[in-house]
């Protein structure tokens, strides 16, 4: 019996909607997925100029016999699904019958494909037949698309330029390549080879292959459950980062999908791990029952909606984390595998394709944006000894984290070199200092700590009544955070006493920024509220780059950065710590090689 069926009409229309053929990409698109829904193990995507000229993609999957390969460019067939509930099935990727005559109505189309007892050869011009001939018998699929939007001029005009083109079409390919580790991708662009991965079924491998061995060298497996979702996949290292959202991929049921929701959540999960605007490499699968997807959103955009979100972003929330919180996150400063450079030069053009599809710009870096803050005019090294007592017996197990090491001295006023029996450590003090004032004021606020002191000479504070008046309407801010204090005359506040936690060198310069902090704040989540009031003490109150500091005064930040929850990055997110192993030494020295 054949294969392909008609579509039921209404099915159709539901979903034709918009689906014009107007880029190369939807064009590759549909042909891989046919080619995976024909069961093949290896998928070749060959282009001659973005696809425009030319799109070939061959595959080695069931074939077609003559009387499929024919139906296949009619209107509304698809061998794929029947009914719009099957849209989201595992089993099923494709789902419009539409496009290949779409395609062929554009084009010129060559069709080269055996079920393994018969070959055929379809070729058609501006989606008429004009050849039907027997071929080769070897299984599997070649569809040659020539002279894309040949016929329709206005059409090419949409079409964006071939960079920005071939760069959707190898970041759709990398995606799909995740989905299926165990079939082989290859994708070649004017003779020049993008991708070409193992297809031996194991998904690190693959990782390797699109983001190369140094990428795959500092991913993290992760795996959970609960009643309803399952989740596995890899994350990186935090030191691992990109400047855009390509780095993640999630797959539902193998599927590629946009959710984001579930990458706020990934984002919120390495919070202060990395810094802003950059994102983790993740290839994050989730398996889950069909019926608790939601597709009734356009399918080639790929969004989808759960009816189980928050089931799904706890589980999300807490296997990151949790990963997170276990491992030794100290960067190296020498990365291994040399001989890699090969491969990356090999693989520059996928790298250089993605970043720019965004207009990525580096942002400037949290060091300048601190340097042209105002200096806050006390600056002193300070560390509250009885809040992290508290938290020695919770910390137990993170000081194996970051082993015992010596302080040797400073570099530059700013980088304290150390040692130990594995090798060297650079830390920067200002980052480090950041870390271990940031938990401790993080923890005083979200503990409520109701410890107070009074002050000899109340604070008086007097705002811009547009600023006061927004103090006035958060005075319950005040009142949780543990401050006594009235109203003085017009616009003025008076501070009579102050939780312990404030530092206590510059208390007034901490209260007027947690001030500043809640008239120009718009939310007002408590926990948001507290962190941004952590970071930004943290990053006033701390010894700064370049500041003068003792021995006793480094034994003591390593000390108190080990006990750190998260030692190895500062609350902006970049590294305090930096390691040179024995060996990298030796290595540098060529002592080893
Ligand atoms: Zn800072
Ligand atoms: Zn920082």
């Amino acid at each position: 019996m054949s294969k392909i069926q008609v579509m039921e009409a209404d099915l159709a229309n539901k979903i034709a909607a918009g689906e014009v053929v107007e880029k190369t990409m939807n064009v590759v698109k549909e042909l891989v997925e046919n080619a995976i829904d024909a069961q093949a193990t290896i998928i070749k995507v060959e282009l001659i100029d973005s696809g425009v000229k030319e799109i070939k993609v061959s595959d080695d999957g069931i074939g077609m016999d003559k009387e499929d390969s024919l139906l296949a460019f009619s209107r509304h067939a698809t061998s794929k699904l029947k009914k719009l509930d099957d849209l989201f099935n595992i089993n099923s990727l494709g789902f419009r019958g539409e496009a290949l005559p779409s395609i062929a109505s554009v084009s010129n189309v060559l069709l080269k494909t055996s079920d393994g007892k018969t070959g055929t050869i379809v070729s058609l011009k501006g989606g008429e037949v004009e050849s039907v001939k027997s071929g080769d018998i070897k299984k599997g699929t070649t569809i040659t698309v020539t002279d894309l939007f040949y016929n329709t001029p206005v059409r090419l005009k949409y079409l964006r330029s071939l960079y920005t083109e071939l760069a959707n079409i190898s970041d759709y390919i990398n995606k799909m390549a995740l989905s299926y580790p165990n079939i082989k991708f290859i994708l070649i662009n004017n003779d020049k080879e993008l991708l070409n991965t193992s297809g031996n079924g194991d998904l690190l491998k693959t990782i390797s292959n699109i983001y190369g061995v140094v990428v795959a060298s500092k991913m993290m497996y992760i795996e959970n459950f609960n009643d309803d979702y399952k989740i596995s996949g890899y994350i990186s290292y935090p030191e691992l980062t990109k400047s855009n959202r390509s780095s993640i991929t999630l797959l539902i049921n193998k599927r590629v999908v946009r959710n984001n929701e579930i990458v706020k959540t990934i984002l919120e999960s390495f919070h202060t791990y990395i810094p802003k605007d950059r994102y983790p490499y993740i290839v994050l699968n989730i398996e889950v029952d069909p019926f608790l997807v939601d597709v009734n959103v356009h399918p080639t955009k790929m969004e989808v909606k759960f009816s189980k979100i928050n089931e799904l972003i706890n589980l999300i929330y807490d296997t990151i984390s949790k990963k997170l919180s276990e491992k030794t996150l100290i960067p190296k400063a020498i990365k291994d595998n040399v001989e890699d450079n090969y491969y990356h030069d090999f693989k520059g053009i996928t790298y250089e394709v993605n970043d720019n599809l965004y207009n990525f710009k580096e942002k400037e870096n949290e060091e300048d944006s601190e340097k042209n803050s105002p200096k806050v005019e006390e600056i002193k090294f300070e560390f509250d000894n009885d809040i992290n007592e508290s938290k020695n017996l919770e910390t137990s197990v993170e000081d194996e984290r970051i082993k015992d090491m010596y302080p040797v001295g400073v570099v530059h006023g700013t980088y304290i070199i150390c040692e130990n029996d594995k090798g060297m450590f650079i830390i920067d003090q200002h980052a480090a200092a950041e870390r271990i004032n940031y938990e401790k004021y993080f923890h005083a606020l979200s503990t409520h700590s109701k410890n107070t002191i009074d002050v000899l000479i109340p604070y008086k504070i007097e705002l811009p009544s547009n600023e006061y008046l927004i103090l006035e309407k958060n005075f319950d801010i005040l009142d949780r955070l543990g401050f006594k204090y009235e109203e003085f005359g017009t616009n003025t506040i008076i501070i009579r006493s102050h939780p312990t936690w404030l530092p206590k060198f510059a208390p007034l310069e901490a209260i007027r920024k947690i001030i500043d902090i809640i008239v120009t704040n718009e939310d007002f989540d408590e926990d948001k509220f507290n962190e941004k009031v952590s970071i930004t003490l943290a990053c006033k109150m701390s010894i700064k780059a370049g500041d003068a500091i003792t021995l006793p005064d480094m034994t003591y930040l390593i000390e108190e950065l080990r006990k750190t929850k998260n030692p190895f990055t500062c609350p902006h997110g970049r590294p305090t710590i930096i390691a040179y192993t024995k060996y990298d030494l030796e290595k540098l020295f060529k002592r080893a090689m």
